[in-house]
Order: structure tokens, then C-alpha cells, then sequence
């Protein structure tokens, strides 16, 4: 006797999840299935990311019957901002809910003419950098491609629309652990059928892992490379950021050094701890010898462990150790103090008060 087929339920694709190419050949297929006009396709394409809509139903250039027949077959899944907060500064902290409960963060920068966005690639991290208070959560998981460049979207869809200029890997997580979801994330960002951001204007921030800076690499667009050294010799890094047991100082140095672009080094002054003269020389060779542009980043209070951030006067004093080595160096304005805009610190602030504040 034949069993009865059961019919599978079948899953939408999430259009989100696609770069503009993939996009455009889902949907042209199921335009030819239905006898559609495939100039129709870039139409919808534009309305996913470069003038998003948030719902089928909002793409009026379209004819309604088409407009409820995309929606049963694909989807656009939203973030639920859950939280939203600004600085004196300017600086605007948000605070997603994704579908399965867990909270990622996004930091929104206005500087002059540009609006600088601080994307999340992880729900909390693996790597415990001791003075990171995402490191300090742990690692719950990798984002999908939808959900890290959705951070971007959902800013653009917003009442008032905050649309990027720049962006950053600078949020929760480590980018180049999750280079699957991370990969098609800057095809979207960069492409004109995309978001159309310039790759000069994408930074990834990595702690220097190896496989993913020489994937990174292997693109053929300009994104920028920086590293989080946070201390210039194995014994110090080793204490602050244990990922440096994988993969060592002079490892990072090396691949930066054939990385083909300029790099930038991010590091972290801790007060007392990597900020005395020795390190600032021991930098200095290193940054020399990969052609690096060092950021030194005033220490977020709030971060995890009892480090103090450095004083202004250490700062400058370290910068200009750096300068007269010959190292071009900035120190990185702190912006969103009031607001907790370092690495993780949303997240926590969300976990530790109840009932949070709704957006
Ligand atoms: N995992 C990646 C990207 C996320 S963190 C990386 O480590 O590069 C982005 C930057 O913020 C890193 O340089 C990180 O070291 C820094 N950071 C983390 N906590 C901080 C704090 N409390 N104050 C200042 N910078 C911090």
C-alpha cells in the first residue's frame, strides 16, 4: 500500500540572507514562473537594501497580486529594536532582539559629513579579551548575513532614517569567525545594488585572525584591515587577549605585513598595564615594519576587569614616543561614554536592569 505524500511546508527564502546577484536570479526565476516582466526584479532588488522597504506590501510600484505572491514565497525578517539610546555627543546606541531572544548592539556615529555605523557579526564572543564586556558574556552564536547587515537596514528604516556613510566591524563579536554570514555581508554593503558604501569606507576589526585576514585579502575591493594589538610583545597579549596562544604576535605582524593594503592598528591604553615607554618602542618596531597607522583607543569605562584607562597625559606622552619613532598614530576620540557605546556594554546594561526601558 503507498503511503500518502505528505506535503513539506515549504520555507520562504529570506531575501535578506542573499547577496544582490543571488537575489536577483531567485527572484528572476520565479518571475519566469509566473509570466512576470523581469524588469520587475530590480525594482524589488532596490527595495531591499538601497531604498528599503520594510514589507512586500509596501512596494507599490508593484501590482498588488504580485506584491502577496512574493510574500508567500520569500521574506525580508526584521530586527526588533528593542532599545534605544543617545549620547551627548550625538553618538546612538541600539539594541537588537533577534528571533531567538538573543540581544545585538549597534552603534550609530555622526562625525561632520559622516554617519559612521559600529556593526555586531556574533551574539557575544569567544575570545575574553580581559577588558572586553562582550568577551566577558561569552559566545552564544555566529549572526546570520541577514541579521548583520540587517543592523544597517533596519537604521535605514527608521522614521528619521539614519543611513550609513561608514561602517565598521567594531561591535560585538569577532568578524573573521564567522567569514561565512561575514563574506556575503560586504558583497551586500559594497555592491551598488546593494548598499553602494565604498570598501575604503568598511573596516574590519579582527584580533588577528589568520585564515580570515587572508580571505579578506583575497577580495579583490579595498576594505580596510584593523588589528587589535592592545600589547607589543607575546607575554602581555597572551594576558590580555588569550586568542594570542592560536595565533601569536608575529603571526599577526606577518600577515598584515602581506596584506595588501595599508593596515591600522586599534590599541587599548590601559592605564599602568601597556602604556610605558618600552611598549610604546616596541610598537613602534612593529607598526614600522608592517607600514601600520596606529589608533590609540581611551578605555572605555564599563569594559570587564578592574583595568583604569589611561591618563591623558600617559596617552600623549605614548603618542609621542610613537611619532618620533616614526609611526603615523591618532588617538581615537571616545564617543558615547554616557551611553556605554563600548564593545558589549548595551547588552549588559540591558541584562543586569529589568524591566529595560522599550524603544
Ligand atoms: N573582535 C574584533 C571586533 C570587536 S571589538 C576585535 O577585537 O577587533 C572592536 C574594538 O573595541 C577592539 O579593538 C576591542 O579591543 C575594542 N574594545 C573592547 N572593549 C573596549 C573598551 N572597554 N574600551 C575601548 N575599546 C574596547
Amino acid at each position: 500500500m503507498q503511503q500518502p505524500a505528505i506535503p513539506e511546508t515549504p520555507q520562504k527564502t529570506n531575501l535578506l540572507n542573499l547577496t544582490p546577484p543571488a537575489a536577483e536570479q531567485a527572484l528572476r526565476a520565479f518571475m519566469n514562473e509566473r509570466g512576470e516582466q523581469p524588469f520587475r526584479v530590480s525594482q524589488i532588488v532596490r527595495h531591499l537594501w538601497h531604498a528599503p522597504l520594510a514589507e512586500f506590501s509596501e512596494m507599490t510600484t508593484l501590482p498588488a497580486g504580485l506584491r502577496e505572491a512574493l510574500a508567500e514565497k520569500f521574506s525580508m525578517p526584521r530586527l526588533e529594536l528593542s532599545l534605544r539610546q543617545k549620547s551627548a555627543d550625538g553618538t546612538e546606541k541600539f539594541l537588537f532582539r533577534l528571533a531567538d531572544g538573543e540581544f545585538i548592539e549597534t552603534v550609530a556615529i555622526p562625525e561632520r559629513d559622516r554617519m559612521t555605523l559600529c556593526i555586531s557579526s556574533q551574539a557575544g564572543c569567544a575570545l575574553r579579551c580581559a577588558f572586553c564586556a562582550t568577551g566577558a558574556m561569552g559566545f552564544s552564536r555566529n549572526l546570520e548575513t541577514f541579521e548583520i547587515v540587517g543592523q544597517v537596514r533596519e537604521l535605514a528604516l527608521l522614521d528619521s532614517p539614519i543611513r550609513a556613510t561608514n561602517i565598521v566591524f567594531m561591535g560585538m563579536g569577532e568578524p573573521l569567525m564567522n567569514w561565512k554570514a561575514v563574506d556575503p555581508t560586504l558583497t551586500i554593503l559594497n555592491s551598488p545594488a546593494g548598499i553602494g558604501i565604498g570598501a575604503r569606507h568598511i573596516t574590519m576589526s579582527t584580533v588577528g585572525v589568520l585564515p580570515g585576514i587572508v580571505a579578506l585579502g583575497e577580495r579583490p575591493e579595498q576594505f580596510r584591515l584593523a588589528i587589535s594589538v592592545h600589547a607589543p610583545n607575546d607575554g602581555l597579549r597572551q594576558e590580555l587577549m588569550p586568542i594570542n596562544t592560536k595565533y601569536p604576535l608575529a603571526s599577526v605582524i606577518d600577515a598584515a605585513k602581506v596584506f595588501d593594503r595599508r593596515v591600522t592598528f586599534e590599541y587599548v591604553m590601559l592605564g599602568g598595564v601597556n602604556d610605558k615607554v618600552e611598549h610604546a618602542e616596541q610598537l613602534a618596531e612593529l607598526a614600522r615594519d608592517c607600514r601600520a597607522f596606529v589608533n590609540l583607543i581611551p578605555l572605555h569605562p564599563g569594559g570587564a576587569g578592574d583595568f583604569r584607562p589611561s591618563t591623558r597625559s600617559e596617552i600623549a606622552a605614548f603618542e609621542r614616543k610613537l611619532r618620533s619613532s616614526g609611526v603615523e598614530v591618532a588617538v581615537r576620540k571616545s564617543r558615547g561614554i554616557d551611553i556605554a557605546a563600548a564593545c558589549g556594554q548595551l547588552r549588559v546594561e540591558r541584562e543586569n536592569r529589568r524591566p529595560p526601558v522599550p524603544a
